[in-house]
Order: C-alpha cells, then sequence, then structure tokens
C-alpha cells in the first residue's frame, strides 16, 4: 500500500480586533487576526494540524505582525466576551510593539515626515473638539 502524504499551508482571518494607527498608512485603520497552520496530509486531506502561528495585521495594508502564544491568548480571551480589544491593557501593550516595529523600518526623512502630520492630526482633534 502506498501512502500519499505532503505538506499543506493555509491561512484564514479570524476577524477584526480593534482600531488602532497604523504608520504605514498613516491613520486609523481597522486590525485583524489571522492564524496560519501548517498540516501535515494524507492523500491530499489535511490531517494533523504541524504547527499554528497567529498575527496581527493591518486590515488596509496588510503590514503583520506575528502574536506569542501569550498574547493570542490574551487577545483571544477578550474576544470571547467582547466586541473589541479597544481600551484594554492588552491593546495598549500590543501596539507599543507594533508602533516600535512599524517606525524602525523608516527613514530620519520619514520619521520627521510622520511627526509632523501626526502633530496636525492632534492639531485638528482638538479643533475639531473645541468646537463641539
Ligand atoms: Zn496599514
Amino acid at each position: 500500500m502506498i501512502i500519499l502524504f505532503g505538506w499543506n499551508k493555509n491561512a484564514e482571518r479570524l476577524g477584526e480586533v480593534c482600531t488602532a494607527y497604523c504608520y504605514d498608512c498613516q491613520k486609523e485603520v481597522p486590525w485583524e487576526v489571522g492564524r496560519v497552520t501548517e498540516w501535515v496530509s494524507f492523500f491530499a486531506v489535511p490531517t494533523i494540524p504541524f504547527k499554528r502561528e497567529h498575527f496581527i495585521f493591518c486590515g488596509k495594508c496588510g503590514d503583520d505582525f506575528e502574536l506569542s502564544k501569550k498574547e493570542f491568548k490574551n487577545v483571544h480571551s477578550i474576544m470571547c466576551h467582547s466586541d473589541a480589544i479597544d481600551h484594554t491593557s492588552v491593546k495598549d501593550a500590543l501596539f507599543k510593539t507594533i508602533e516600535q516595529k512599524q517606525l524602525a523600518e523608516k527613514s530620519e526623512i520619514q520619521m520627521r515626515w510622520i511627526k509632523a502630520n501626526l502633530a496636525r492630526e492632534e492639531h485638528l482633534k482638538t479643533l475639531r473638539e473645541e468646537r463641539e
């Protein structure tokens, strides 16, 4: 008997988890969590999950960051009871890391532009709030 086995890899979107600033998109965007599973397959049927990785990614540009098991567990446990992780310490911690990683890829000139843009947005937000 010949047993055909191989490897499969599939990615799933698990859904939106929050709204946060993306330094690549330069605006507040929805972020989603996704999972990549590697399978051992027999006769082309994915049978045994071999490896699972979770990611959080920008819903607009797709910039993605791997979540540790602990980070995913924290996000997942909030999402079981709530619509989003907005206004939680889990989100604050997560986006502190994401911000550092996104900004680490930027040049000096890009950084200056980003800071100026953020200051302008903050200023416009204050003006809008004063008007209300
Ligand atoms: Zn983005």
